[in-house]
């Protein structure tokens, strides 16, 4: 069966260097059902991010996964300037789609949408327009995103080196906003909770989780999503044959990706390397204090670049 646990990712989906997960568009186009409605998604921790940032004076914020736009959008919504890279251009692509449609509004006219991989991201962001000199008042990676960076060489290296990137795009005493799943619980217990404080939507079925280990170290997770998306099957009934139909319907309903499980504490120990052991560091679980809800679907990192 093609569709044995050791696929990382969806099938057509190449293979090389750091990988596009997303690159068959398939996540892609179902994002969207899969995050719910941008409003109840973001309802979710509008209030939290928006009030993080605006106490520490944050204007110009740098969203270094912003798939398909929906935290990007909720912060140019909520007046902050904006700039928005991914790595992914199949995801990129509804970012972009956005800022046209509503490209009359001010802060989307001036909404900064680049293409650029976390290991490359100063470069990238060299010589881009309108974006600030000295660093951005905020860098956030959020949706589980950064999980997605495999640890092939067994070190962290990858991470770090993006951490780092994701630093050094920051101003001093700027901060780094970035999440995982609780990769603690899933280890544990072998299963994802599908619904959370960020998806919820009502199209998803179920999450299955496959966990692998190399010499006894959690290595990789893999989740095959199964959306049922009554709108996709409609669409898809015009198509020729019956045979066509089925294996369209079925591929839809269903991708695959694969993350690096941080846990806890190792995330921890990670972000002090980077950013010096002394800087100030606060973990949320599911937007509250930690310790405050019993085992958080997501933690949440908020440290500070000295
Ligand atoms: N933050 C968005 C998107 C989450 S999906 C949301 O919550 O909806 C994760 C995103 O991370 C994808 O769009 C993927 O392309 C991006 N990504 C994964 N690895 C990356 C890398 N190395 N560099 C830049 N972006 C990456």
């Amino acid at each position: 069966m093609v569709d044995s646990i050791y696929r990382t990712r969806s099938l057509g989906v190449a293979a090389e260097g750091i990988p596009d997960q997303y690159a068959d568009g398939k996540a892609a186009r179902v994002w969207e059902v899969y995050i719910g409605s941008k409003q109840s998604r973001t309802d979710q921790y509008r209030n939290w991010i928006v009030s993080l940032l605006t106490e520490r004076g944050c204007k110009n914020i740098l969203d270094v996964a912003c798939g398909t736009g929906v935290d990007s959008i909720m912060l140019l919504e909520q007046g902050f300037s904006v700039t928005s890279t991914d790595a992914s251009d199949k995801m990129l692509k509804f970012a972009l789609k956005e800022r046209w449609v509503r490209r009359k509004e001010e802060a989307f006219d001036k909404w900064v949408i680049e293409e650029g991989n976390w290991l490359t991201l100063v470069e990238d962001l060299t010589n881009v327009k309108g974006i600030p000199n000295n660093g951005f008042d905020a860098v956030v990676c959020l949706g589980n995103s950064f999980a997605h960076m495999p640890d092939f060489a067994g070190d962290l290296s990858n991470q770090k080196t993006a951490l780092k990137n994701f630093m050094n795009l920051v101003k001093p005493g700027g901060i780094l906003v970035i999440d995982h799943r609780n990769y603690d619980d899933i280890l544990a217990t072998g299963l994802v909770p599908a619904k959370n404080v960020y998806y919820n939507s009502q199209h998803i079925k179920s999450i299955k989780c496959s966990n692998l280990y190399v010499n006894g170290r959690p290595t990789m997770v893999t989740m095959d999503y199964i959306l049922e998306v009554p709108e996709l099957q409609q669409e898809q009934q015009t198509s020729s044959t019956k045979e066509q139909e089925q294996s369209l319907l079925t591929m839809e309903h269903h991708f695959r990706l694969s993350y690096y499980p941080h846990r806890l504490q190792e995330f921890k120990v990670m972000l002090q390397e980077i950013f010096g052991k002394s800087a100030q560091h606060t973990i949320f679980g599911d937007f509250k204090p930690l310790g405050k809800i019993k085992a958080p679907a997501y933690y949440i990192h908020v440290i500070q670049k000295k």
